[in-house]
């Protein structure tokens, strides 16, 4: 459908955005549905993005917010789902009621892709690595889907103990790496790569597989057409990996959700994707 007066937008705020996969799959959706919108990334600094965000909304578009902007929507929306309230974090953003509702389904997106990894995560250990924002949606769902334990080990041991005080005060199922060579004696059902760490070709590994003496599956949230070394260096030690696209699709479906009330064709979804 050609746009017209009646189309929504739906805009991708960030910095940078022009690598981002989100309009080539949205778009297809969109299509796929008949529906009349259209997906645009739009590049936008700090300053703009409260303009933007509530202008967009109000004027009945609706869209997501990447890095490093997902903080400040989180305290801009109107209406937070839990999920935002816990991470600190707004990527999906809406208007219903007349108000700004906000998610982050980074969370759900995160829990979509483990459980195709290795099914339900209910009763496993995991490994996280890093402590940004995409580490707290990791851990939270983890939380969530009652995982036995999850370490989290980051370059800075400090950011890594905020995280785990923040989303498990009572330590009951976060526990903090200190250091690496602690893993030697650790086996992990799951290790998750929830740093930047691969997003180049000559980027180190996040962690070399070889350190930690069990590892029963691997995912980076890395996106990298082709896949990523971390992945391929897995599949080679016989270790199921899987790269960011499935949690990639998994969070642009659940915003579709959002914005349209409506579930997207996940098949067409992934194959734009792909
Ligand atoms: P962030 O908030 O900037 O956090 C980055 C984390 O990675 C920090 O803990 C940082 O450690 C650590 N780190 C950065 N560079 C590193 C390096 N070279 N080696 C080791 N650790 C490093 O970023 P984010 O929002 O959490 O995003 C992290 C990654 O997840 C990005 O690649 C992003 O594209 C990806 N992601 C993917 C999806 C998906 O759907 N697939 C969704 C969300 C995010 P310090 O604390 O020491 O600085």
């Amino acid at each position: 459908m050609d746009p017209g007066p009646d189309t929504r937008l739906i805009a991708l705020l960030g910095d940078p955005v022009h690598h981002s996969l989100s309009p080539r799959f949205q778009n297809a959706a969109i299509r796929a549905a008949g529906l009349d919108a259209v997906y645009l990334a739009l590049r936008c600094d700090p300053d703009q993005v409260e303009g933007l965000l509530t202008g967009i909304a109000q004027a009945g578009g609706a869209g997501n917010i990447t890095i490093p902007h997902k903080e400040h929507a989180a305290r801009l929306v109107e209406v937070p789902t839990r999920a935002v309230e816990r991470t600190g974090a707004c990527n999906t953003f809406w208007l219903q009621d007349g108000r700004i509702h906000g998610d982050n389904t980074d969370v759900s997106g995160f829990a979509a892709a483990a459980r195709m990894l290795i099914g339900p995560p209910a009763g496993a250990r995991v490994l996280v690595l890093g402590a940004g924002g995409a580490a707290r949606a990791v851990v939270l769902a983890l939380i969530d889907a009652r995982a036995d334990s999850i370490h989290v080990l980051n370059r800075s041991v400090d950011r890594a103990r905020a995280l785990a005080q923040g989303l498990d005060s009572e330590g009951r199922r976060v526990a903090v790496v200190e250091d690496p060579s602690e893993l030697r004696r650790e086996g992990f059902d799951l290790v998750v790569n929830a740093t930047p760490a691969g997003m180049h070709p000559d980027d180190a590994a996040p962690l070399g597989l070889g350190r930690i003496a069990r590892t029963g599956a691997v995912l980076d949230l890395v996106c990298r057409v082709g896949g990523t070394t971390w992945v391929r260096d897995a599949a080679a030690r016989g270790i199921p990996a899987a790269d960011g696209l499935e949690m990639l699709l998994h969070q642009g479906a659940d915003a579709f959700r959002r914005w349209f009330e409506q579930d997207p064709d996940l098949d067409f979804m992934r194959k734009a994707l792909r």
